[in-house]
């Protein structure tokens, strides 16, 4: 690896001659403030929160994009910095609304942290505010270009990333602001819900749609059961939005902070459905292996990869595995077995899923999806910030919880089930079962090669005499690339699993936002996937037909997977959707 060496402040460092400034300062232990750059989705240099000065260099440099070089001495904290930034905040907070108080990212916002650090007048500039209707219409994510500082973060997050392109800047001058092609509501676009913009936006302009009071409201209904579940990623994310570090796995204490939500609150293990989802798609991927199906069969648990289908590629939706989500099945198995075997009428029943995204709000609410033609099988799903803000509304200290196990029946699950969470796990916990369907003595259970961080991971292996191709990857952008390699011949598998947002679910739009230091910085998606292999490792039951619950349900219930009554409430059906609509 070729080095240069330079001085940060007068402290000599040496660093990859690819680095930039803001990455070298890091090694010298100097954090630089960044607003509009973020480490993998964009770096433009354009909001000049990151200027420094350098020796022998005129003006100020913006250190997220500027190239080190030998020799190169950069100041960081001189006066003309501190001046720079700070004239830059007040632009900023010129024209924005400052609602702090009422805002879903008070005591969390990158631009509210740095107006205190710098000491800001937010007064300094007397301007007009320009006022942009706010956009609510999608059932999943808000917009308030009131909030937006122009970062175009979000966008970058959903071009570059996700490939996906529906929002862009608009206007010119005090009328600029980021939205969708003649201004049109996300809800009228081909957006897929992932929330990669949201979880990349540094201030409270992008949210999740908010239902937390719809499930406050089932909770103070004596007459209504409420069934929360949470999936398998939760439990590696939810700490951090407690200040616990990152990867720490709160399984125990979720459970033990939903169940004090109120009396009629039961906490079940979205894991189980994982598993019921393994069960499920196993068989039809060895179904299609043997009667010759439409091969690769793509997984179909992630809502934002099932839309990006619909929409840009219809004609692969035979592909797409027939089996529902996990949040998906756990909404009916809890509508149709959970209420024929305690005898509840369904209407009393109010099914609440924690979930890692905003694509899976919007899946709640496919009509395709429902048990009953009245009502959702999933009536609310939270993100994991929205369950994160009802436990400290309900006044808990999360830290101090005791650990308690998830409510019997649905409380046992298998580290398949776990691993859904990350890019890989579904394709490996798929596999687990599918090898053994094929061969009953197949031992192996890790399947290593399709974990990781690599973009496209593929492995072949040799099951009962068939070589079984798989792939993997995650990111539309990437998933785009995979489809048309695959539509055009140059790769051919059995089985491919994409996860919308990179990295999997514990990287979803829904999960706790980040600090930039934490960001730019830290490999957060690898703390948070190592909390679910490690607690597969451990797990009682890795394969997901060990479970003694899923052995329950299919003795009780469902009798055979892929048969009448488990392909009527855990398949499913879609739709092509126009590129240009919804
Ligand atoms: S939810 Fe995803 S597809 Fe929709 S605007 Fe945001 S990043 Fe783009
Ligand atoms: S919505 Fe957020 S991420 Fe997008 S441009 Fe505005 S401030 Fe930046
Ligand atoms: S990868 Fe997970 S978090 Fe992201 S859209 Fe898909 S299901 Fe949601």
């Amino acid at each position: 690896m070729e080095t240069v060496h330079l001085k940060i402040n007068n402290i000599p460092v040496e660093v990859p001659k690819e680095y930039t400034i803001l990455q070298a300062a890091k090694e010298a232990n100097i954090e630089i403030p960044t607003l509009c750059y973020l480490k993998d989705v964009n770096c433009i240099g354009a909001c000049r929160i990151c200027v420094v000065e350098a020796k022998n260099r005129r003006g100020l440099l913006a250190a997220c994009a500027y190239p080190v070089e030998e020799g190169l001495e950069v100041f960081t904290n001189t006066p003309a910095v501190r001046k720079s930034r700070k004239t830059t905040l007040e632009l900023l907070l010129s024209t924005h609304h400052k609602k702090c108080l009422s805002c879903i990212r008070n005591q969390n916002c990158e631009l509210q942290k740095l107006a205190i650090e710098y000491g800001v007048d937010e007064d300094a500039f007397e301007t007009e505010e320009p006022v942009f209707p706010i956009d609510d219409l999608s059932p999943y994510i808000v917009r308030d270009d009131n909030k937006c500082i122009n970062c175009m973060r979000c966008v970058a997050a959903c071009k570059n990333v996700q490939g996906i392109s529906v929002i862009g800047a608009m206007n010119r001058g005090f009328s600029v602001h980021v939205g969708s092609a003649f201004d049109k509501s996300l809800n009228d676009t081909p957006c897929v819900g992932c929330g990669q913009c949201v979880v990349s936006c540094p201030v409270g302009a992008l949210y999740e749609k908010p239902q937390e009071e719809k499930v406050w409201d089932a909770i103070a209904n004596p007459k209504k059961k409420v069934l929360f579940f949470t999936a398998p990623s939760i439990k590696a994310t939810l700490g951090e939005a407690f200040g616990m570090p990152i990867g720490t796995n709160v399984e125990g204490k979720m459970v033990a902070a939903i169940k004090r939500l109120g009396e009629n609150v039961k906490a079940f293990n979205m894991d189980f459905t994982a598993d019921l989802t393994i069960i499920e798609e196993a068989n039809e991927l060895v179904e299609r292996i043997k009667n010759g199906g439409t091969l690769p069969m793509f997984t179909s648990c992630c809502p934002g990869w099932v839309k990006f289908v619909e929409h840009y590629y219809p004609e692969m939706i035979p592909h797409l595995s027939t089996c529902k989500s996990p949040q998906a099945m756990f909404g009916a198995v809890l509508k149709s077995y959970y209420c024929i075997r305690n005898n509840i009428d369904p209407k009393n029943v109010f099914v609440v899923s924690v979930i890692p995204c905003t694509a899976k709000k919007f899946e709640a609410t496919r009509p395709q999806l429902r048990s009953y033609p009245e009502f959702d099988d999933v009536d609310v799903a939270l993100t994991t910030r929205e369950l994160a803000r009802m436990i400290k509304r309900a006044g808990l200290d999360f830290a101090n919880l005791p650990d308690e196990d998830f409510d019997a029946p649905f409380n046992k699950a298998t580290g398949g089930g776990v691993i859904f969470g990350a890019t890989g796990g579904v394709l490996e916990a798929a596999l687990r079962t599918a090898a053994r369907i094929l061969d009953g003595n197949f031992q192996k259970v890790d399947f290593e090669e399709v974990r990781g961080p690599e973009v496209v991971r593929e492995a072949t292996y040799e099951v009962a005499g068939v070589t079984v191709k798989v792939a993997v990857t995650s990111g539309l952008g990437n998933a785009r690339k995979l489809v048309e390699k695959i539509k055009n011949g140059e790769a051919d598998y059995h089985m491919v699993e994409i996860m919308a947002c990179p990295g999997g679910c514990i990287n979803g739009g829904g999960q706790p936002t980040r600090s930039d230091s934490v960001s730019n910085f830290v490999d957060y998606k690898a703390l948070r996937s190592k909390a679910l292999y490690d607690q597969d490792k451990t797990s009682e039951f890795r394969v997901c037909d060990d479970s003694p619950v899923i052995k329950m349900i299919y003795d009780e219930y469902f009798k055979e997977p892929g048969k009448e009554k488990s392909h009527h409430y855990l398949h499913t059906s879609y739709v092509a959707r126009d590129k240009h609509y919804k």
